[in-house]
């Protein structure tokens, strides 16, 4: 297992933060922040700083309609003067992603100081930003270090830990996943790796009631989760084990809402419905024998290639090339051997994919969790129509090399 960052979780990070930055040779930072963040903990920080003479520039970035995409990259690197700088990232997901690939691009580490338990991204090397029209995760870098106050965590808004809580929870399912791929489709595994991803779930769903009332104690062992899912993703070198077939689904619905100029849908709410309905498609196959799963993949029926292709283009047109550039596994499948070759991998190995099924907890279960943290459970309440709900589901497939459950259960005619 490669060696990971020091992190610092706790009631001083803003002091553990500067005692870190004194041991280094960096005189010179570049601040990253949002309005939000900034009045939270970005001044502290800023001032600490200041109080010990470095050079500091910084950007306080306005909140409203801020996305990690090429508009807020260049506004940073506009700021930014060129030279050997320690960037600075004070907030959560947009801000920390938005600073891993500028920092990284501009040849310059980072040091992270999460502002809110909502995403599963600070200890990631990849960011997610959405360049032109496709949301995907591009490889950057991780921070060299991460400074995360407890009491600021603690007074957190509540949807932002609803959101994280959907986004670490969808473990279950992603983990889920990739174990599949590598089952069924020979993908590279890590049974280590596996064990974090799948571990972080756990951890959350463990803490789940103290989180609803942002009890200290659950709120620091939610972001060691958020921290270990991250950890999985940067060790296997790309997001595969914290990001299935529920984050595709995701990624269409966000996409839907940037292609629209809409606001509003955050990332780990998005994923916590996605992950309801992949959870509910993993308990069906837990009803099926091996029995059952023969005679339902005897009757297994992928559309051929061009037909695949005329649909992707007509439901999302928007990304449609892309996708279809990338040769995605159902594609694949039009072809009868490989549909025949994957059939019998399922069932030569049905007992192992049951046994990875029973790990993911009940959609009811999910539900429950989100709920209690009054998270949204229906693509309705993401303000989804149902025709954009339905796109997602019958096409995030498409979007990464994954044979997710929303794979096996088109196979089953589901
Ligand atoms: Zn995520």
């Amino acid at each position: 297992m490669p060696e990971h960052m020091p992190i610092y979780i706790g009631d001083n990070a803003v002091e553990e933060f500067i005692k870190f930055c004194q041991k280094s040779n960096y005189q010179k930072y570049l601040l990253v922040a949002d309005e939000n963040t900034y009045r939270v903990l970005g001044k502290r920080v800023h001032e600490a700083m200041k109080k010990e003479g470095w050079d500091v520039i910084y950007i306080i970035l306005h909140p409203e309609g801020l996305h990690a995409d090429s508009v807020t990259l260049v506004r940073v690197l506009a700021v930014y003067d060129g030279q050997p700088r320690m960037f600075v990232a004070v907030g959560s997901g947009t801000i920390t992603d938005t600073t891993r690939f500028t920092s990284h691009r501009s040849q310059n580490p980072f040091i992270s100081l999460p502002t809110a338990a909502s995403v599963d991204a600070y200890t990631s090397v990849n960011s997610a930003m959405t360049i032109g029209e496709l949301k995907g995760s591009i490889y950057c870098q991780a921070p060299i270090a991460i400074f995360t106050d407890i009491p600021i965590i603690v007074e957190s808004p509540k949807w932002l830990t609803a959101s994280g809580f959907g986004d670490l929870t969808s473990k279950f399912t992603s983990s889920a996943d990739w174990k599949n791929t590598h089952i069924i489709w020979g993908s590279k595994y890590d049974p280590e790796i596996y064990e974090k991803a799948l571990g972080a779930a756990k951890q959350a769903a463990a803490v789940a009631e103290g989180i609803v009332t942002h009890d200290p104690k659950s709120m620091a062992a939610m972001m060691q989760g958020q921290f270990d899912s991250g950890f999985s993703m940067a060790d296997f070198g790309n997001s595969a084990p914290a990001s299935g077939g529920e984050h595709h689904i995701a990624h269409v619905w966000e996409m839907m809402f940037h292609w629209a100029g809409r606001e509003g849908l955050y990332h780990g709410n998005a994923v916590g419905v996605a992950t309801i309905i992949e959870a509910g498609w993993y308990e069906r196959l837990r009803k099926l024998s091996k029995k059952d799963a023969e005679q339902l993949l005897a009757c297994a029926q992928v559309p051929s290639r061009a037909e695949q292709e005329k649909t992707i283009r007509a439901e999302l047109p928007e990304i449609a090339e892309v996708l279809i550039a990338s040769n995605p596994i159902y594609m694949q499948l039009s072809d009868p051997q490989v549909l025949e070759r994957v059939k019998k991998d399922i069932l030569d190995n049905w007992d192992e994919i049951q046994a990875i099924a029973a790990k993911v907890p009940p959609p009811d279960q999910f539900r429950a969790w989100l709920k209690s943290l009054g998270g949204p459970t229906t693509t309705a309440e993401l303000e989804l129509s149902p025709q954009q709900a339905k796109t997602a589901i019958d096409h995030g497939h498409y979007l990464r090399e994954r044979f997710s459950i929303n794979n096996i259960r088109k196979l089953f005619g589901w």
